[in-house]
């Protein structure tokens, strides 16, 4: 898979991202779309790698399987995915708080 920042085939890590299909799997069978709780509710990103080039991490949308630059805001706990607009949760090493 490509980079989206460098367009590199190396960047992408394969088996993270198939541990994160079957991580996911598992949520979508359990997701309460009614929950109060952001995590129940929303996906969680996933972490398939890091840019060689800019040390960028690269994201993985579970929705439309798509690779794409971190990019969380302060202060937030959900993103939108940039190719198809859906309410993703960041990892947990990106929140400041819960
Ligand atoms: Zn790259
Ligand atoms: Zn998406």
């Amino acid at each position: 898979m490509e980079c989206p920042i460098c367009k590199s085939e190396k960047c992408i890590k394969m088996s993270a991202i198939e541990l994160y299909e079957s991580l996911m799997e598992l949520f979508f069978k359990y997701q309460d779309p009614e929950s109060d709780i952001t995590f129940k509710k929303y996906p969680t990103v996933g972490e398939i790698g890091a840019c060689e080039k800019t040390g960028k991490k690269i994201w993985y949308c579970p929705y439309c399987k798509k690779p794409f630059p971190e990019n969380y805001e302060n202060n937030k706990v959900v993103i939108k995915c940039p190719h198809c607009d859906k309410t993703l949760c960041i990892p947990v090493s990106n929140r400041t708080f819960c």
